[in-house]
Order: structure tokens, then C-alpha cells, then sequence
């Protein structure tokens, strides 16, 4: 829409055509992306889905950064598909008595422009500029011989001059460039927090922050019966047992203006998930904790009760994140 409504006084196959071209572009973005998605998918992680945006698209992957080699290979799947694509597109060109040279974008045959399009799309998003594609590797690489922080670090202060000269270069040819400086800083800043909160909390596991009791309240008990016991501790949550699995989390708050005769089954949260106790803090959990407005979890053992993680436990954790805490300092607060 933006770029037929900004092609005024243009002939109706004229818009027709920017309006098709426009649609060749997301796709070549879609494949981009899908490229991506499938790499990570290979390794075991979760694909939450594609969005596509006015200045590109962006892959929904849970579980990532990971490992350096993980992140390496998911971030060079997108720009090596592009390459792929713009090496195929090319030939056809060409085979199609096409030529290739001088570049285009915006005239000669469709299938040499295809070929630019790719090119270009794999070369802008492998500038080293995180949280882009090529930001991504050069943080991997780097995360080889240094911790992930410092490695992300250094990523960090190279991706700021790049946004610093994509914005002024923008200031004076494109505006487009500038808006991708913009959205260029902006990630910079979230992917070093993730970096701080990662080092604060890598190795801890949903055992170290839970709190352990193995209480747990068995489906059939009733609403009257638990908020007996419940008034005493009202900031506790009781795992639900229904036969002999853990299958939701009860806590004060499920209870009030509920009949007083209502099972517990049919009152307890069951839409949040049940952790386990050998689950990463970073990302793992933190991701349950953004998805689920929820304070407290349940945590089971293969089923059996094993303790509850309160939210609020985790956020005094995460309060130390941005200094570098001490050993034994992550010791006390686990
Ligand atoms: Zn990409």
C-alpha cells in the first residue's frame, strides 16, 4: 500500500507492476526466512512463526541465542538461501537470454531483477550489524573464544556504528535506512540486556530458583477444605494432584468468589505449563514467564510433586542483572 500510495500520478499497469514487485520482494523475504526457521527447527527448537514488516521480516524462534554453533548456523541459513535463490533466478536469467550486468532492481526482465533483489537482500542482512543476520555470526564467531557477554559486547558497539552510519547515510539519500538504523539500536540495547540476564543466570536450573516442598493438594479436595489451610500461608501455591500426576497450580488467588463446595480440579490453573525441575532458567523458563501471567508454577519430577517457582523469585534473580555478580554471590540468591 505505502509504496502504490507513494507512486502518485503513476499509469494503473504501472502500479499493477510495483504492486507484483512488492509481492516478488516478501516472497524472496519469506523464503529468508522459512530458511532460517528450518535450520532451527533441525536443531530442536521451537518455530513460533514468521512476521513480515515494511523493512523485512523477522523469524519467531524460541530457545535462541543457544549454543555459538547453533546460533551460527541458524543465523547464516537466511542469507545462504537468498544467495541460493538469486543464483537460480540469475541462470534462468540468462538462459532466458536475460543479461545480468549493469545491476537492476527496477528494469529489465523479471528474473535479473529476481537475481538483484536476492543478492542484495543476502548482502544487507549480512552487514555485521546485530541484531541482523550478520551481527548474529559475528557474535558466534567471537562467543568461540569468549563468553557469550563479551562476545555480544563487542557485536553491540560494531552494530551501533553501523546504525550510526546507516541513520546519517539516511538522513541525506533514503529514509528507509534510518528507520533500520532506528530498529538496528533498539535490538542492540534488548539483545545486551538478554546477554546480561544470560550470564547472570547460565547454568541455574528450575531447581536452584524453586522453592522445594513436595506439598501438593489433591484434585478432589475442596474449595472450603483448602482455603482452611491457605489462609495461614496465603502467599504459598500448591501443586494439584490429580491421581498420581501433578496436573496445575492452585495459589489464593484461584479461590476467591468460587462456591465453596467446588473441587480444587475445577478451580486450579491448568493452562500453565508444569515445569521441570532440570529446565534451563535462560531462555526455557524466562519464556514460560513472559508467555503465562501467571506468579507462581508448579514443578514436578517425572509427575510427582517436587515445588513451586514464584515469579517473584525469579525477578530478585534477575534484579542483579547488568553487574557481574560473584560466585558465590549466585550461590546465596539460587
Ligand atoms: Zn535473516
Amino acid at each position: 500500500m505505502l509504496v502504490v500510495i507513494s507512486a502518485p500520478g503513476s499509469s494503473a499497469s504501472a502500479v499493477g507492476w510495483l504492486a507484483l514487485w512488492v509481492l516478488a520482494l516478501f516472497a524472496a523475504v519469506t523464503v529468508h526466512e522459512l530458511s532460517h526457521c528450518l535450520a532451527a527447527a533441525r536443531r530442536g527448537l521451537e518455530v513460533e512463526g514468521i512476521v513480515l514488516l515494511p523493512i523485512g521480516g523477522m523469524s519467531q524462534i524460541s530457545g535462541l541465542p543457544g549454543p555459538p554453533a547453533v546460533e551460527l548456523e541458524v543465523a547464516i541459513a537466511g542469507p545462504l538461501a537468498s544467495v541460493g535463490l538469486a543464483l537460480v533466478t540469475g541462470l534462468a536469467a540468462l538462459a532466458t537470454g536475460g543479461s545480468l550486468w549493469p545491476p537492476t532492481l527496477f528494469s529489465g526482465s523479471w528474473l535479473a531483477r529476481l537475481a538483484w533483489l536476492n543478492l542484495l537482500l543476502a548482502g544487507f542482512n549480512m552487514l555485521p550489524a546485530l541484531p541482523m543476520d550478520g551481527g548474529r555470526v559475528l557474535r558466534a564467531l567471537l562467543a568461540r573464544r569468549r563468553n557469550q557477554l563479551s562476545a555480544t559486547r563487542i557485536a553491540a558497539h560494531v552494530a551501533q556504528v553501523i546504525a550510526g552510519l546507516m541513520i546519517v547515510v539516511g538522513l541525506l539519500f533514503d529514509l528507509w535506512l534510518i528507520l533500520i538504523g532506528l530498529f538496528v539500536l533498539l535490538g542492540v540495547g534488548a539483545e545486551l540486556r538478554s546477554a546480561a540476564i544470560r550470564q547472570l543466570v547460565d547454568g541455574l536450573v528450575v531447581a536452584d530458583v524453586m522453592a522445594r516442598d513436595p506439598t501438593s493438594v489433591p484434585a478432589e479436595v475442596t474449595v472450603a477444605e483448602l482455603v482452611a489451610w491457605i489462609a495461614a500461608f496465603p502467599d504459598r501455591a500448591l501443586p494439584v494432584l490429580e491421581g498420581s500426576s501433578v496436573v496445575g497450580v492452585v495459589a489464593m488467588v484461584d479461590l476467591i468468589g468460587r462456591p465453596a463446595d467446588a473441587p480444587i480440579a475445577s478451580v486450579c490453573d491448568r493452562t500453565s505449563p508444569v515445569l521441570d525441575p532440570s529446565m534451563a532458567i535462560f531462555p526455557a523458563a524466562l519464556e514460560v514467564l513472559s508467555r503465562y501471567h501467571r506468579d507462581e508454577f508448579a514443578v514436578a519430577d517425572a509427575g510427582l510433586p517436587a515445588g513451586v517457582l514464584y515469579r517473584s523469585s525469579v525477578e530478585q534473580l534477575l534484579r542483579g542483572a547488568g553487574r557481574r555478580p560473584s560466585v558465590p554471590e549466585r550461590r546465596r540468591a539460587a
